[in-house]
């Protein structure tokens, strides 16, 4: 019964995407874009209505033939006017279902008129009938509307038959949500809602917008740029592209080359900014929304280690501050494999699925299981230590996945730097699995080039291919290196690595690192009892070496030999 099909739609505040079950699982239907549509709708220079990325590039141009955020004011009386036109909110609505669903039936060659809608759990009966006239005015038959968290769950844990409590922190365009939700075979339950309606991506934008403002301000001693509605939208849409960017790499390049058209000097922009310097910008609303958290969990009765899961929603939760300060509060690290911004739709889907009584499976993505990170010398349990555990790419990682991060020689003369590539999730490299390294040598000795830094990049496929690069920011010059099977189970068990310092007594290092190296080859069959030993002996000898203790080496060494010859 082909006509039988229903989607699941995602109507959402900057952007709405539509999906469908296929062959059994959950797929977002891409008309030639990456999924998602942004929920605009504007009327062009003809008066013709156009939805979706037309809309929103002239939106800052035509503000009185365009309308964002329609989806703050479904349920109220408010209209919009559009040229000489009133629209209500649901009309405006309608046309962004038309369009998600135009494109499915293009996609899928088939006609689409059954639906499940997604709200956010805080929509009142008004906001929710409002939603579903939306898609009747689009000639659809709403089967259902359906909580975005509760969405978001399903594209996660529909398969899982045990219950569970789950967080959902969902940070959008512009309004942030956090639910606290109950999940068992399937069916979920929201237990507190709670966020802020005016927090999300567009006012991250707004803040690099003003920096290059002052920017501009400065170069051109004038300000008559920040009334030029081209230059704002020229300036909107570079700070977009700049804050996506830095989501995977330490900097971010902002060029626009003649922000005001004619005159003989012509205004030009260029900007760089640090993803440091943005996290110090951004920091205090993403702080807002973890006192969400804890209220929604409050509201919940759930205590935060009693969660299952944390699930990241939303295109905002992308940048990789939003993890780190979930991780810190929640103790756990959140979930965002399924793509945030597409997973509410995803979810939907599933539900329809479930409703017609198919099998659905889950949402199949190939991540990491593991963190794989950087040597460095930073803060261990409050000490300076050249042990000191830098992560680029988290576990839970999507791939195909590339990050970067930007790291700095320890001193300004210093010519080669140790790029040491570890998997594992201990702050001490120690604890975890060294998987290669590099020497990056010829350094400019200048101080300039070590203040610009090193930006190392990681790029892991699903193959497990590692593919490594470390670039000297101030003169360009790069090195690279592969690691074949980083995905390779390695048990962070055998992991143990020994450093005897710079300038041992020789003899004494040679006779250690000789037994060292046989310390290494055992720990893959050493049994589980002698294993701590053996570690805590390696451990020791490595101390009693690098303090030039002769005789406690000595003392050390002699035990480790005789534990080593029975397992050898
Ligand atoms: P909504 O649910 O509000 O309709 P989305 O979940 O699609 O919206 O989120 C849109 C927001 O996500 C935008 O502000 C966009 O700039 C932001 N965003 C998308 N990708 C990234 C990224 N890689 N890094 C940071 N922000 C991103
Ligand atoms: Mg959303």
């Amino acid at each position: 019964m082909t006509s039988e099909l229903v989607v699941g739609i995602d109507l959402g505040t900057t952007n709405s995407s539509i999906a469908v079950i296929r062959r059994g699982l959950p797929e977002v239907l891409d008309g030639g874009d990456d999924g998602l549509v942004p929920s605009c709708v504007g009327l062009d220079s003809e008066g013709r209505v156009v939805v979706g990325s037309p809309a929103r590039n002239q939106a800052v141009l035509f503000p009185d033939r365009t309308v964002l955020s329609i989806k703050r004011k479904m349920g109220s009386d408010e209209v919009v006017r559009l040229g000489e036109t009133d629209y209500t909110p649901e009309r405006i609505s309608s046309y962004i279902l038309g369009e998600l669903v135009s494109r499915a039936r293009t996609t899928l060659r088939r006609d689409i008129s059954r639906a499940i809608i997604t709200v956010p759990a805080y929509f009142n009966d008004a906001q929710r009938k409002a939603t579903r006239k939306a898609g009747e005015l689009a000639g659809l038959k709403v089967e259902r509307i359906l909580n975005e968290p509760t969405a978001a769950s399903l594209a996660y844990e529909s398969d899982s038959s045990e219950a569970s409590k789950i967080l959902v922190y969902d940070l959008g365009g512009g309004t942030f949500d956090v639910s606290v939700v109950s999940i068992e075979q399937g069916v979920v339950e929201v237990l507190a809602t709670a966020g802020n309606n005016h927090l999300g991506g567009d006012d991250f934008d707004a803040l690099i917008v003003e920096r290059l403002n002052l920017h501009l301000d400065e170069e051109t001693k004038d300000d008559s740029h920040r009334s030029d509605r081209t230059v704002q939208a020229r300036l909107r849409h570079a700070a977009e592209a700049a804050k996506k960017k830095l989501s995977t790499a330490p900097f971010a390049v902002i060029e626009e080359d003649n922000l005001k058209g004619s005159g003989r000097t012509p205004l030009n922009l260029s900007y760089e900014l640090s993803r440091s310097a943005f996290e110090d910008d951004i920091q205090e609303l993403l702080q807002g929304s973890l006192d969400e958290v804890t209220r929604s969990l409050n509201d919940a009765q759930v205590r935060a280690g009693d969660l299952g899961r944390v699930l990241l929603v939303g295109g905002s939760t992308r940048m990789p501050l939003v993890s780190r300060l979930l991780q810190e509060r929640l103790g756990m690290a959140p979930h965002g494999e399924v793509d945030p911004d597409r997973c509410v739709a995803l979810g939907a889907a599933i539900q329809a699925g479930m409703e017609a009584g198919e099998e659905v499976g889950s949402v199949l993505v190939d991540i990491t299981p593991y963190t794989f990170g950087i040597r460095t010398r930073g803060d261990l349990d409050g000490l300076l230590s050249f042990h000191h555990y830098a992560p680029i790419i988290p576990r839970n990682s999507k791939l195909p996945v590339t990050k970067s991060d930007v790291f700095f020689s320890i001193t300004p003369d210093q010519a080669s730097v140790q790029v040491e590539v570890f998997q594992g999730e201990d702050p001490d490299t120690r604890n975890n699995t060294r998987i290669g390294g590099f020497t990056f040598d010829g350094l400019n000795e200048n101080e300039n080039a070590y203040e610009d830094g090193i930006v190392v990049s990681y790029s892991l496929n699903v193959d497990g291919i590692l593919d490594i690069s470390a670039r000297e920011r101030g003169t360009g010059k790069q090195i690279s290196g592969r690691i074949e099977d980083a995905l390779a189970a390695r048990p962070d068990d055998n992991a143990l690595e020994l450093d005897l310092g710079d300038d041992p007594d020789q003899a004494a290092a040679d006779a250690a690192g000789q037994l060292l190296e046989r310390v290494k080859a055992v720990l893959e069959k050493a049994p589980a009892e002698d294993l701590a030993e053996i570690k805590r002996l390696a451990k020791a000898l490595e101390g009693a070496v690098q303090r030039g203790d002769d005789e406690k080496a000595d003392q050390v060494a002699g035990e480790l030999s005789e534990i080593l010859f029975f397992i050898e």
